[in-house]
């Protein structure tokens, strides 16, 4: 009996990585394969409930795409965000292995997709002899930056955070000062083993895909072609096949229409700033005011998504918090006298959807990759106000390669003021500049995804090779 072609993916904890890999799901599903999505989840999570019905509605939305979700597993003893995750994943192994054997009895595997996160999983896929692949979900640069993070530290005498705001020269990048680089490498310890350890495991795969498209990150993608990252090593085949976003159709939770979708049908073509920090993203009280001072003395229509401080401003994301009321939260008066002109939504808003409204003018971001994305393909420029891991980085390339960005300065230490806010939002939502250079760029993003555009067929090319007859099945 021929057995079906199929595909798993392995997506990390969090939904800015579920989301771009329900969108790689749809394209093998579009490709003839079957595909199957495993769910990891957090230990302890507060975002369970969101990750829930996210799936309760890919489900129904796309039936032809499975889930399976793993069993729980006891937290891990770190609560070091990324030793904390590759943890989690690690000790997930043995019932991902149980999973993918009693697959592989039922279905000939052409690829098992890791998000990088899950690098420890290669373990698991090369004992089961399954072809291996990595969908790496943020930049091409950013990719760039991890395959030659092991040789540029191998040069280094000292940590990277004693290099302060020196630059640092990276393959097919601009400068990056070090101050930029996510805080996890920048001394060493358990954190930086962590990271170290992922980026190893990238050229082991048998292929990476990227979610970008070439003609955005050309310099990045030819360092990574030419094996300008890995010197001395192989590199594997890497494909670029976005911008891989959430499709925003839906516009909300279990089908129903956001009410903030029905307030921006009632404001002007591109008036309003669109402010949301990802998934994680959160602010201390006293920086919600100051940004709710600038955001008013702007003069702006706005939607601003806000999310309660966390319990403990050291670690700022991803932990249990319990919702205040957004008047507490907020500048006395404030809702009541932005009343005419702006609306603020609690935790969550349909972002891609908000982003391909036709009121939306732009987006203060904290430059997480999808969001920069969902972006781009609804030509929005951004000013980006990056809050942790790669974002710092990203802003970088949005600000001084793609040049469709302005930045937040103040952002490192302490407390963006009112001013500042208030200066930016008027230069993003008033620069013609900007707004012409971003509408560019979502042509190019566009037409990368039409027949025959550049992200076409690079995943014509992977899916080529995935079908290719294999020893083992030799069909
Ligand atoms: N997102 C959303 N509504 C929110 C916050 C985030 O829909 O209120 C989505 C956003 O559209 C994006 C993802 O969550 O697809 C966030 O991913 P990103 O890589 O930008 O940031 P992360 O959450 O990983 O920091």
């Amino acid at each position: 009996m021929e057995l079906t072609q199929s595909v798993i993916l392995y997506p990390s904890l969090g939904m800015g990585h579920l989301i771009p890999m329900l969108e790689l799901a749809k394209l093998f599903v579009d490709h003839g394969f079957s595909v199957t999505i495993v769910v990891l989840d957090s230990p302890p999570s507060d975002t369970s409930s969101t990750v829930d019905s996210f799936i309760s509605r890919a489900s129904s939305s796309y039936p032809s795409i499975s889930f399976h979700r793993l069993p729980k597993v006891a937290p891990p003893v770190s609560e070091l965000p990324i030793v904390f995750l590759s943890e989690t994943v690690r000790l997930a192994n043995d019932n991902l292995l149980d999973f993918l054997s009693s697959m592989k009895s039922t279905s000939d595997i052409r690829a098992v997709v890791l998000d990088m996160f899950c690098s420890a999983s290669l373990d698991v896929v090369e004992e089961l002899r399954l072809p291996s692949y990595f969908f790496f979900s943020c930049s091409a640069a950013i990719l760039a930056t991890c395959l030659f993070f092991p040789t540029l530290q191998s040069q280094l005498a000292g940590s990277i955070r004693d290099l302060g705001s020196s630059p640092l020269h990276f393959p097919g990048l601009p400068p990056i000062p070090a101050s930029d680089l996510p805080t996890n490498v920048q001394v060493p310890g358990e954190s930086n083993d962590a990271a170290l350890a992922h980026f190893v495991r990238l050229p082991r795969a048998d292929g990476i895909m990227i979610n970008t498209f070439e003609s955005l990150e050309k310099r990045a993608v030819r360092a990574l072609v030419d094996g300008a990252c890995v010197p001395g090593s192989a590199m594997p085949p890497v494909y670029c096949i976005g911008p891989l976003i959430a499709d925003g159709s839906d516009g909300g939770e279990g089908g129903e229409r956001h009410e903030c979708l029905a307030w921006l049908d009632a404001q002007p073509e591109r008036s309003v700033v669109f402010l949301c920090f990802g998934s994680m993203g959160s602010f201390s009280t006293e920086q919600l005011k100051e940004t709710a001072g600038g955001l008013e003395r702007s003069g702006q229509r706005f939607l601003w998504v806000v999310r309660s401080p966390p319990k403990d401003p050291a670690i700022p994301f991803d932990q249990p918090r319990t919702e205040a009321e957004l008047e507490d939260l907020l500048p006395e008066g404030f809702l009541e006298r932005t009343r005419e002109r702006g609306m603020v939504v609690e935790s969550w808003a349909p972002q891609a959807a908000v982003l391909a409204h036709r009121s939306v003018g732009g987006f203060v971001s904290h430059c997480g990759w999808n969001s920069t994305l969902e972006a781009v393909c609804s030509g929005v420029p951004i000013l980006g106000w990056p809050l942790y891991a790669e974002q710092r980085m990203n802003r970088v390339s949005l600000v001084e390669e793609a040049k469709v960005a302005v930045a937040i300065e103040g952002c490192h230490n302490g407390l963006v003021t009112a001013d500042e806010v208030e200066t930016k939002i008027r230069r993003l939502m008033e620069s013609e500049a900007l707004a012409e250079r971003m509408a560019a760029t979502k042509e190019r993003a566009v037409a990368a995804r039409m027949e025959g555009g550049e992200s076409t067929l690079a995943l014509l090319e992977l899916v080529t090779a995935l079908r290719k007859p294999t020893p083992a099945t030799g069909a």
